[in-house]
């Protein structure tokens, strides 16, 4: 016998490992180059040299028993004080290592964000489309995943929706802007409206509501595209980051956690969350990697290889006749499937070895995500697949 709550997921589980052994399946049959696999949002670019460079210097160069060794569950200070004078230097913010905590990527960041809100029964939201994994997270800790559909084709909040789902039960708010699956990025305008809608509703609950920012896709924002910084808009945020894909770096899992002293019980909330850290079992992020990352903190992503990607996919696309999101940030495409039914899609694309996520994973009915973090070739060379989809269903151009 395994746990319930386990038994549960373990099952839910089989449709992504389905599409990964599908995608092995066709390798073997086809060739890997012949296979046009979308299904994963995995950088296909490698970490910048800095990074290399600063992990030969640090292991060549600095005490290896600092390196290498436990340090308090927040992480080291001066890597917190480097990144917070980045964040002041960037946002115009006044932080300090008081208000980071090193984690083990997005994922843990946003779990002991969510252990330290939490009380059972408690209720946090989730704009559809979203990243699968919140569900999870937030029944981590017996909380409730609240989820609000969208209102409108361009995936911006809608606060007056959002407010029909807001009670008393309500600790806290989930926004992934640049947004994973759909390439959005949220507006000033549309966050400044939210952020007036929540101020509204905790004075009229007499609650502290929370936003909690994903930012993994914070730096994938093309053409200059401005991702506003949320805590400036609205006090009660507390931000979650990742290194995972602005420096290629998702196995080495590493990001921070930034809890603003004037959020409300902002300091209880750090405190809570440098335990949390330690037990669900993190105890701290990997020490090698804070000190690289301490090194890297103004490196900048190159955006070339997705800028081009996302040209050549969502031109090859809307030529066949698909419609889809224009992704302003992040490597996906959110294309809507004719007639609605994204199963179907998905079935039918691999009849021509092209691999994609059906919306309903992501609570996005009738759409596709296509992931392009991939080569520039398994784009091109999946076009004719494309074509012959589009004619399938109709569509010309
Ligand atoms: N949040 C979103 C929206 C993501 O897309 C991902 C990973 O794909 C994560 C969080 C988890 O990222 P990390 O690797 O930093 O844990």
């Amino acid at each position: 016998m395994i746990s319930e709550k386990m038994m549960k997921l373990a099952s839910g589980n089989s449709a992504i490992r389905a599409m990964f052994e599908e995608g092995n399946r066709l390798a073997e049959k086809y060739g890997r180059e012949n296979v046009y696999d979308f299904s994963l949002g995995n950088p296909n670019f490698p970490a910048p040299h800095e990074v290399k460079d600063a992990i030969l210097d640090i292991i060549e160069h600095d005490d290896p028993v600092f390196v290498h060794g436990y340090m308090s569950n927040a992480g080291y200070p001066d890597v917190r004080e480097a990144i917070a004078q980045s964040l002041n230097r960037r946002f115009g913010s006044a932080y300090n290592a008081g208000n980071i905590i090193m984690t083990v990527g997005a994922a843990s960041g946003l779990n002991i964000i969510l252990k330290s809100l939490l009380n059972p029964g408690d209720e946090v939201i989730a704009l559809a489309p979203f990243f699968v994994e919140y569900g999870n997270y937030v029944r981590n800790y017996d909380g409730e995943l609240v989820i609000v559909p969208p209102t409108t084709d361009d995936f911006q909040p809608d606060p007056a929706e959002i407010a029909k789902y807001i009670n008393s039960k309500t600790r806290a708010i989930i926004l992934n802007t640049p947004n994973n699956p759909t390439g959005v990025i949220y507006t000033a305008e549309s966050l400044k409206k939210l952020a007036d809608m929540l101020e509204d509703k905790q004075r009229e609950l007499g609650t502290s509501i929370y936003i909690i920012s994903d930012e993994p896709y914070r730096e994938l924002a093309y053409n200059g595209a401005e991702v506003p910084w949320i805590p400036s808009i609205y006090r009660n945020t507390i931000v979650g980051y990742s290194w995972s894909k602005s420096l290629s770096l998702p196995g080495e899992r590493i990001g921070y956690v930034v809890i603003p002293t004037e959020a409300d019980d902002g300091q209880l909330i750090f405190d809570a969350a440098c335990i949390a850290n330690r037990v669900i079992g993190s105890v701290n992020a990997p020490s090698l990697m804070q000190r690289v990352v301490m090194r890297c903190v103004d490196v900048a992503t190159d955006l070339s290889g997705y800028d081009a990607n996302r040209q050549l996919l969502y031109n090859g696309l809307t030529d066949c006749g698909f419609e889809a999101v224009y992704p302003d940030g992040a490597f996906y495409l959110w294309l809507k499937v004719p007639g609605g039914d994204d199963a179907d899609f998905v079935e039918r694309a691999k009849k021509y070895n092209i691999l994609v996520v059906p919306g309903a994973s992501f609570a996005g009915k009738g759409y596709v995500r296509i992931a392009y973090c991939v080569s520039a070739d398994t784009i091109k060379n999946s076009m004719p697949g494309f074509k012959k989809l589009a004619e399938e269903y109709g569509l010309k151009k």
